[in-house]
Protein backbone atom coordinates (compact mmCIF):
# COMPACT_ATOMS: atom_id res chain seq x y z
CA UNK A 1 0.00 0.00 0.00
CA UNK A 2 1.56 3.39 -0.88
CA UNK A 3 1.62 5.80 1.83
CA UNK A 4 2.05 9.29 0.74
CA UNK A 5 2.89 12.53 2.40
CA UNK A 6 2.41 15.82 1.20
CA UNK A 7 3.85 18.94 2.11
CA UNK A 8 2.63 22.84 1.09
CA UNK A 9 5.43 24.98 1.79
CA UNK A 10 5.44 28.80 1.03
CA UNK A 11 8.39 30.21 -0.66
CA UNK A 12 9.61 34.43 -0.19
CA UNK A 13 10.32 35.37 -3.69
CA UNK A 14 11.99 38.69 -4.52
CA UNK A 15 10.98 40.53 -7.82
CA UNK A 16 13.24 39.55 -9.68
CA UNK A 17 12.29 35.73 -8.85
CA UNK A 18 8.45 36.51 -9.57
CA UNK A 19 8.93 37.54 -12.53
CA UNK A 20 11.19 34.79 -13.82
CA UNK A 21 9.19 32.13 -12.49
CA UNK A 22 6.09 33.88 -14.09
CA UNK A 23 7.38 34.38 -17.43
CA UNK A 24 8.41 30.39 -17.00
CA UNK A 25 5.19 29.28 -15.83
CA UNK A 26 3.89 31.05 -19.30
CA UNK A 27 6.42 28.73 -21.24
CA UNK A 28 5.45 25.26 -19.74
CA UNK A 29 2.02 26.84 -19.97
CA UNK A 30 2.49 27.35 -23.95
CA UNK A 31 4.24 23.49 -24.04
CA UNK A 32 1.59 21.68 -21.91
CA UNK A 33 -1.45 23.56 -24.37
CA UNK A 34 0.81 22.99 -27.90
CA UNK A 35 1.17 19.60 -26.36
CA UNK A 36 -2.41 18.84 -25.97
CA UNK A 37 -3.36 20.75 -29.51
CA UNK A 38 -1.06 17.98 -31.13
CA UNK A 39 -2.23 14.87 -29.32
CA UNK A 40 -5.97 15.81 -30.06
CA UNK A 41 -8.36 15.14 -32.37
CA UNK A 42 -12.49 15.76 -32.55
CA UNK A 43 -13.16 12.96 -34.92
CA UNK A 44 -12.54 10.17 -32.63
CA UNK A 45 -10.68 9.19 -29.68
CA UNK A 46 -8.75 6.58 -32.17
CA UNK A 47 -6.57 9.41 -33.47
CA UNK A 48 -6.03 11.13 -30.03
CA UNK A 49 -1.96 10.65 -29.36
CA UNK A 50 -1.54 9.01 -26.11
CA UNK A 51 1.86 7.12 -26.45
CA UNK A 52 4.04 9.31 -24.11
CA UNK A 53 7.30 8.76 -26.18
CA UNK A 54 6.14 8.91 -29.05
CA UNK A 55 5.08 12.45 -28.45
CA UNK A 56 8.22 13.58 -27.26
CA UNK A 57 9.91 12.69 -30.01
CA UNK A 58 7.58 14.55 -32.19
CA UNK A 59 7.66 17.64 -30.31
CA UNK A 60 10.66 18.18 -27.72
CA UNK A 61 13.52 19.38 -30.02
CA UNK A 62 10.93 21.88 -31.12
CA UNK A 63 9.29 22.91 -28.11
CA UNK A 64 13.06 23.38 -26.89
CA UNK A 65 13.90 25.57 -29.80
CA UNK A 66 10.53 27.92 -29.11
CA UNK A 67 11.52 28.24 -25.83
CA UNK A 68 14.08 29.18 -23.29
CA UNK A 69 13.01 26.27 -20.56
CA UNK A 70 15.23 23.73 -19.09
CA UNK A 71 15.06 20.34 -20.83
CA UNK A 72 13.30 18.81 -17.68
CA UNK A 73 10.77 21.33 -17.70
CA UNK A 74 9.88 20.73 -21.67
CA UNK A 75 9.45 17.38 -20.86
CA UNK A 76 7.18 17.71 -17.63
CA UNK A 77 4.37 20.34 -19.68
CA UNK A 78 4.80 17.26 -22.74
CA UNK A 79 4.33 14.77 -20.02
CA UNK A 80 1.24 16.30 -18.10
CA UNK A 81 -0.50 17.14 -21.39
CA UNK A 82 -0.29 13.51 -22.90
CA UNK A 83 -1.38 12.39 -19.50
CA UNK A 84 -4.61 14.84 -19.86
CA UNK A 85 -5.31 13.49 -23.02
CA UNK A 86 -5.13 10.31 -22.19
CA UNK A 87 -7.68 10.58 -19.32
CA UNK A 88 -9.85 12.12 -21.56
CA UNK A 89 -9.61 9.59 -23.80
CA UNK A 90 -10.90 6.72 -21.36
CA UNK A 91 -13.87 9.07 -20.68
CA UNK A 92 -14.58 9.35 -24.50
CA UNK A 93 -14.30 5.67 -24.61
CA UNK A 94 -16.85 5.04 -21.90
CA UNK A 95 -19.08 7.58 -23.82
CA UNK A 96 -18.92 10.72 -21.92
CA UNK A 97 -18.65 13.88 -22.82
CA UNK A 98 -15.08 15.14 -23.39
CA UNK A 99 -13.05 18.57 -25.17
CA UNK A 100 -9.52 18.95 -25.01
CA UNK A 101 -7.85 19.71 -22.35
CA UNK A 102 -6.73 23.42 -21.79
CA UNK A 103 -3.89 24.65 -19.65
CA UNK A 104 -4.05 28.16 -18.12
CA UNK A 105 -3.57 27.28 -13.84
CA UNK A 106 0.58 28.41 -13.14
CA UNK A 107 1.74 25.57 -11.97
CA UNK A 108 4.89 23.71 -12.74
CA UNK A 109 6.13 19.81 -12.08
CA UNK A 110 9.88 19.62 -10.67
CA UNK A 111 11.65 17.09 -9.87
CA UNK A 112 15.15 16.15 -8.85
CA UNK A 113 16.86 17.60 -11.80
CA UNK A 114 15.08 20.76 -11.90
CA UNK A 115 14.77 21.08 -8.79
CA UNK A 116 17.41 20.79 -5.62
CA UNK A 117 16.58 21.45 -2.21
CA UNK A 118 18.69 22.74 0.14
CA UNK A 119 18.03 23.50 4.22
CA UNK A 120 16.14 26.38 4.13
CA UNK A 121 15.92 27.11 0.43
CA UNK A 122 15.08 25.27 -3.10
CA UNK A 123 16.77 25.84 -6.39
CA UNK A 124 14.46 25.82 -9.36
CA UNK A 125 15.29 25.89 -13.12
CA UNK A 126 13.84 28.59 -14.54
CA UNK A 127 13.86 30.67 -17.97
CA UNK A 128 16.34 33.09 -16.47
CA UNK A 129 18.88 30.06 -15.07
CA UNK A 130 18.18 29.44 -11.41
CA UNK A 131 16.66 30.92 -8.32
CA UNK A 132 16.97 30.14 -5.03
CA UNK A 133 14.51 31.32 -2.69
CA UNK A 134 13.43 30.32 0.89
CA UNK A 135 11.19 29.00 2.61
CA UNK A 136 8.82 30.61 4.89
CA UNK A 137 9.50 28.93 7.65
CA UNK A 138 9.56 29.52 11.75
CA UNK A 139 12.88 29.34 12.68
CA UNK A 140 12.41 26.14 14.75
CA UNK A 141 11.16 23.95 12.96
CA UNK A 142 12.35 21.25 10.30
CA UNK A 143 12.59 22.31 6.96
CA UNK A 144 11.02 20.56 4.08
CA UNK A 145 14.70 19.18 3.01
CA UNK A 146 14.82 17.64 6.19
CA UNK A 147 11.20 16.63 6.78
CA UNK A 148 11.00 15.22 3.47
CA UNK A 149 13.95 15.16 0.88
CA UNK A 150 16.94 13.66 3.72
CA UNK A 151 13.86 11.17 4.97
CA UNK A 152 15.33 7.23 4.52
CA UNK A 153 11.58 6.17 4.81
CA UNK A 154 10.04 8.41 2.11
CA UNK A 155 10.57 8.10 -1.72
CA UNK A 156 10.97 12.16 -2.52
CA UNK A 157 9.23 11.93 -6.24
CA UNK A 158 8.14 15.26 -7.54
CA UNK A 159 7.24 19.12 -6.42
CA UNK A 160 4.42 21.70 -7.80
CA UNK A 161 5.39 24.81 -8.17
CA UNK A 162 1.71 26.81 -7.69
CA UNK A 163 1.04 30.00 -8.10
CA UNK A 164 -1.97 31.33 -6.16
CA UNK A 165 -3.96 33.97 -7.23
CA UNK A 166 -5.85 34.89 -4.29
CA UNK A 167 -3.17 35.23 -2.34
CA UNK A 168 -0.43 36.44 -5.14
CA UNK A 169 2.16 33.59 -3.16
CA UNK A 170 3.76 30.62 -4.78
CA UNK A 171 3.68 27.60 -2.84
CA UNK A 172 5.71 24.75 -3.54
CA UNK A 173 3.77 21.47 -3.11
CA UNK A 174 5.99 18.50 -2.27
CA UNK A 175 5.21 15.18 -2.38
CA UNK A 176 6.91 11.70 -1.37
CA UNK A 177 5.34 8.21 -1.21
CA UNK A 178 6.35 5.44 0.61
CA UNK A 179 5.49 2.12 -0.58
CA UNK A 180 4.77 -1.31 0.87
CA UNK A 181 4.82 -4.82 -0.53
CA UNK A 182 0.88 -5.28 -1.43
CA UNK A 183 -1.19 -7.39 -0.10
CA UNK A 184 -4.49 -7.44 -1.43
CA UNK A 185 -5.30 -10.08 -4.26
CA UNK A 186 -7.26 -9.19 -6.96
CA UNK A 187 -10.51 -9.50 -7.79
CA UNK A 188 -11.61 -8.30 -11.50
CA UNK A 189 -14.80 -8.53 -12.15
CA UNK A 190 -15.04 -7.19 -15.57
CA UNK A 191 -17.13 -4.14 -16.77
CA UNK A 192 -18.79 -2.96 -14.52
CA UNK A 193 -21.17 -0.37 -14.66
CA UNK A 194 -19.73 2.07 -12.55
CA UNK A 195 -16.56 1.79 -10.08
CA UNK A 196 -16.17 3.79 -7.00
CA UNK A 197 -13.59 5.05 -5.03
CA UNK A 198 -13.95 4.76 -1.02
CA UNK A 199 -12.54 7.39 0.98
CA UNK A 200 -12.14 7.37 4.97
CA UNK A 201 -11.66 10.74 6.91
CA UNK A 202 -9.98 10.39 10.29
CA UNK A 203 -7.72 11.35 12.73
CA UNK A 204 -4.77 8.99 12.86
CA UNK A 205 -4.28 9.43 9.03
CA UNK A 206 -6.43 12.72 7.03
CA UNK A 207 -7.56 10.42 4.62
CA UNK A 208 -7.30 7.18 3.39
CA UNK A 209 -8.60 5.52 -0.15
CA UNK A 210 -10.18 1.99 -0.90
CA UNK A 211 -6.71 1.99 -3.58
CA UNK A 212 -4.19 2.00 -0.14
CA UNK A 213 -3.22 5.66 -0.80
CA UNK A 214 -2.51 7.29 2.72
CA UNK A 215 -2.69 11.38 3.21
CA UNK A 216 -1.27 11.57 6.65
CA UNK A 217 -1.83 14.80 6.93
CA UNK A 218 0.93 15.21 10.16
CA UNK A 219 2.52 17.98 8.41
CA UNK A 220 -1.14 19.75 8.43
CA UNK A 221 -1.18 18.52 12.25
CA UNK A 222 2.32 19.84 12.73
CA UNK A 223 1.38 23.71 11.11
CA UNK A 224 -1.93 23.88 12.94
CA UNK A 225 -0.36 23.31 16.24
CA UNK A 226 2.38 25.70 15.51
CA UNK A 227 0.17 28.51 14.52
CA UNK A 228 -1.97 28.12 17.59
CA UNK A 229 1.31 28.39 19.74
CA UNK A 230 2.48 31.78 17.99
CA UNK A 231 -1.23 32.50 18.31
CA UNK A 232 -1.36 31.86 22.12
CA UNK A 233 2.01 33.79 22.53
CA UNK A 234 0.51 37.46 20.57
CA UNK A 235 -2.45 36.89 22.55
CA UNK A 236 -0.86 36.80 26.63
CA UNK A 237 0.99 40.22 24.73
CA UNK A 238 -1.91 41.65 24.57
CA UNK A 239 -0.73 45.20 22.82
CA UNK A 240 -2.56 46.80 19.77
CA UNK A 241 0.22 45.52 17.81
CA UNK A 242 0.02 42.02 19.08
CA UNK A 243 -3.38 42.26 18.07
CA UNK A 244 -2.73 43.56 14.47
CA UNK A 245 -0.38 40.82 13.98
CA UNK A 246 -2.95 38.29 15.50
CA UNK A 247 -5.10 39.51 12.65
CA UNK A 248 -2.44 39.28 10.51
CA UNK A 249 -1.58 35.62 11.04
CA UNK A 250 -4.85 34.71 11.66
CA UNK A 251 -5.23 35.01 7.86
CA UNK A 252 -1.94 33.38 7.15
CA UNK A 253 -2.85 30.62 8.33
CA UNK A 254 -6.31 30.21 6.72
CA UNK A 255 -4.26 30.93 3.56
CA UNK A 256 -2.27 27.99 4.23
CA UNK A 257 -4.64 25.39 5.51
CA UNK A 258 -6.97 26.00 2.30
CA UNK A 259 -3.51 25.65 0.12
CA UNK A 260 -2.92 22.43 2.09
CA UNK A 261 -6.24 21.17 1.85
CA UNK A 262 -7.14 21.81 -1.99
CA UNK A 263 -3.54 20.14 -2.77
CA UNK A 264 -5.15 16.88 -0.90
CA UNK A 265 -8.63 17.37 -2.67
CA UNK A 266 -6.67 17.46 -5.98
CA UNK A 267 -4.97 14.25 -5.09
CA UNK A 268 -8.20 12.80 -4.29
CA UNK A 269 -9.16 13.71 -7.50
CA UNK A 270 -6.22 12.32 -9.27
CA UNK A 271 -6.37 8.88 -7.45
CA UNK A 272 -9.93 8.44 -8.77
CA UNK A 273 -8.84 9.33 -12.42
CA UNK A 274 -5.92 7.35 -12.47
CA UNK A 275 -7.73 4.04 -11.16
CA UNK A 276 -10.36 4.92 -13.48
CA UNK A 277 -13.48 5.74 -10.98
CA UNK A 278 -16.68 7.43 -11.88
CA UNK A 279 -17.70 7.82 -8.06
CA UNK A 280 -16.08 9.29 -5.18
CA UNK A 281 -17.50 7.97 -1.95
CA UNK A 282 -17.14 9.55 1.49
CA UNK A 283 -19.00 8.98 4.98
CA UNK A 284 -21.73 11.87 5.42
CA UNK A 285 -19.95 14.27 7.98
CA UNK A 286 -23.52 15.27 9.68
CA UNK A 287 -22.25 13.37 13.18
CA UNK A 288 -18.68 13.73 12.69
CA UNK A 289 -18.22 15.05 15.92
CA UNK A 290 -20.24 12.37 17.89
CA UNK A 291 -18.29 9.51 15.85
CA UNK A 292 -14.81 11.38 16.30
CA UNK A 293 -14.24 12.85 19.72
CA UNK A 294 -10.38 12.72 19.72
CA UNK A 295 -11.14 15.37 16.39
CA UNK A 296 -9.30 18.61 17.01
CA UNK A 297 -11.52 21.77 15.23
CA UNK A 298 -8.98 22.00 12.63
CA UNK A 299 -9.60 18.22 11.51
CA UNK A 300 -13.28 18.86 11.41
CA UNK A 301 -12.45 21.69 9.79
CA UNK A 302 -10.38 19.74 7.20
CA UNK A 303 -12.89 16.88 6.59
CA UNK A 304 -15.61 19.69 6.21
CA UNK A 305 -13.59 21.64 3.02
CA UNK A 306 -11.98 18.55 1.72
CA UNK A 307 -15.18 16.93 1.28
CA UNK A 308 -16.55 20.53 -0.23
CA UNK A 309 -13.34 21.09 -2.53
CA UNK A 310 -13.68 17.64 -3.79
CA UNK A 311 -17.51 18.22 -4.55
CA UNK A 312 -16.37 21.30 -6.77
CA UNK A 313 -13.15 19.64 -8.05
CA UNK A 314 -14.09 15.88 -9.26
CA UNK A 315 -17.35 16.87 -11.55
CA UNK A 316 -15.15 18.93 -13.85
CA UNK A 317 -13.20 15.75 -14.34
CA UNK A 318 -16.83 13.81 -14.83
CA UNK A 319 -16.03 12.18 -11.49
CA UNK A 320 -19.05 12.47 -9.07
CA UNK A 321 -19.39 12.78 -5.02
CA UNK A 322 -21.73 10.84 -2.87
CA UNK A 323 -22.25 10.11 0.82
CA UNK A 324 -23.05 7.17 2.45
CA UNK A 325 -24.11 6.29 6.05
CA UNK A 326 -21.83 5.98 8.75
CA UNK A 327 -22.69 3.75 10.53
CA UNK A 328 -20.22 0.46 11.78
CA UNK A 329 -17.74 1.49 8.64
CA UNK A 330 -15.06 1.66 11.09
CA UNK A 331 -16.42 -1.92 13.23
CA UNK A 332 -17.21 -3.86 10.27
CA UNK A 333 -14.72 -6.83 8.59
CA UNK A 334 -14.48 -5.54 4.89
CA UNK A 335 -13.62 -8.83 3.04
CA UNK A 336 -16.70 -9.30 0.82
CA UNK A 337 -16.89 -13.50 2.63
CA UNK A 338 -17.26 -12.17 6.12
CA UNK A 339 -18.69 -8.75 6.57
CA UNK A 340 -18.86 -9.16 10.54
CA UNK A 341 -19.55 -6.24 12.46
CA UNK A 342 -18.14 -5.77 16.66
CA UNK A 343 -16.57 -3.60 18.21
CA UNK A 344 -13.81 -5.06 19.26
CA UNK A 345 -12.83 -5.40 15.68
CA UNK A 346 -10.72 -2.38 16.09
CA UNK A 347 -8.36 -1.10 18.15
CA UNK A 348 -6.97 2.21 16.95
CA UNK A 349 -5.11 2.03 13.59
CA UNK A 350 -5.09 -1.93 13.75
CA UNK A 351 -8.35 -3.56 12.81
CA UNK A 352 -8.41 -7.56 13.45
CA UNK A 353 -11.76 -9.36 11.95
CA UNK A 354 -12.54 -11.32 15.71
CA UNK A 355 -14.62 -13.89 13.38
CA UNK A 356 -12.27 -14.39 10.25
CA UNK A 357 -9.18 -13.05 11.68
CA UNK A 358 -8.52 -10.14 8.45
CA UNK A 359 -5.97 -7.82 9.70
CA UNK A 360 -5.43 -4.83 8.05
CA UNK A 361 -5.26 -0.54 9.02
CA UNK A 362 -8.58 -0.10 10.02
CA UNK A 363 -8.25 3.44 8.41
CA UNK A 364 -8.27 1.10 5.50
CA UNK A 365 -10.68 -1.09 6.45
CA UNK A 366 -12.80 1.57 6.25
CA UNK A 367 -12.41 3.31 3.22
CA UNK A 368 -12.96 -0.46 1.84
CA UNK A 369 -16.40 -0.14 4.06
CA UNK A 370 -17.28 3.21 2.50
CA UNK A 371 -16.88 2.12 -0.74
CA UNK A 372 -18.51 -1.02 -0.58
CA UNK A 373 -21.55 0.21 1.31
CA UNK A 374 -22.11 2.41 -2.28
CA UNK A 375 -21.32 0.15 -4.57
CA UNK A 376 -24.34 -2.43 -2.60
CA UNK A 377 -26.76 0.44 -2.43
CA UNK A 378 -25.93 1.58 -6.15
CA UNK A 379 -26.03 -1.94 -7.56
CA UNK A 380 -29.92 -2.84 -6.04
CA UNK A 381 -30.82 0.54 -6.92
CA UNK A 382 -29.37 0.13 -10.99
CA UNK A 383 -31.34 -3.68 -10.74
CA UNK A 384 -34.55 -2.61 -9.88
CA UNK A 385 -34.38 -0.05 -11.90
CA UNK A 386 -37.31 -0.67 -14.96
CA UNK A 387 -34.27 0.40 -18.04
CA UNK A 388 -34.25 -2.39 -19.68
CA UNK A 389 -30.88 -4.29 -19.93
CA UNK A 390 -30.12 -3.07 -16.60
CA UNK A 391 -30.53 -6.48 -14.94
CA UNK A 392 -26.86 -6.71 -15.41
CA UNK A 393 -26.49 -3.50 -13.70
CA UNK A 394 -23.18 -3.83 -11.38
CA UNK A 395 -21.22 -0.99 -9.41
CA UNK A 396 -17.46 -2.03 -8.27
CA UNK A 397 -15.48 -1.13 -5.55
CA UNK A 398 -11.93 -0.17 -6.84
CA UNK A 399 -8.88 -1.24 -4.09
CA UNK A 400 -5.59 -1.77 -3.60
CA UNK A 401 -4.43 -4.10 -6.95
CA UNK A 402 -8.07 -4.82 -8.54
CA UNK A 403 -11.23 -4.31 -7.94
CA UNK A 404 -14.21 -6.01 -6.12
CA UNK A 405 -18.13 -6.40 -6.52
CA UNK A 406 -20.03 -4.73 -3.92
CA UNK A 407 -22.64 -7.80 -4.61
CA UNK A 408 -20.82 -10.34 -2.53
CA UNK A 409 -21.24 -8.85 0.09
CA UNK A 410 -23.02 -10.50 2.75
CA UNK A 411 -25.66 -8.88 4.57
CA UNK A 412 -25.76 -8.00 8.28
CA UNK A 413 -28.45 -6.84 10.50
CA UNK A 414 -28.50 -3.22 10.95
CA UNK A 415 -26.85 -2.21 7.78
ZN1 LIG B 1 -13.93 -10.92 8.92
Amino acid sequence: MGVRRTAVVKIAVSDEQRDALHRTAEQYLYCANRTADYCWSDTSYTECKTNKREVRDALYSELREETDLQAQLVQAAIKRAVEAVKACVERWKKGQRVSQPTFTAETMDYDTRSATFYRNKVSLATVEGRVEPSFVLPADSPTPYERYVLSENYEFRESTLRYDVATDEFYLNLSTRRTDGDDEVSEDTGHPDQTVLGIDLGVNSLAVSSTGTFWQGDDYDHWCREFEKRRGEMQRRGTQAAHKALLRLGKREEAWRKQYIHTVANELVEEALTHDCDVIAFEDLTDIRERLPHAKWHHVWAFRRLLEYVSYKAPEQEVSVEQVEPNHTSQRCSRTDCGFTHENNRHGEHFECQKCGYEVNADYNGAKNIGLRYARKQTHRLRSSPKPGSGDAEVDLRINGGTLNGENHQPIAGD
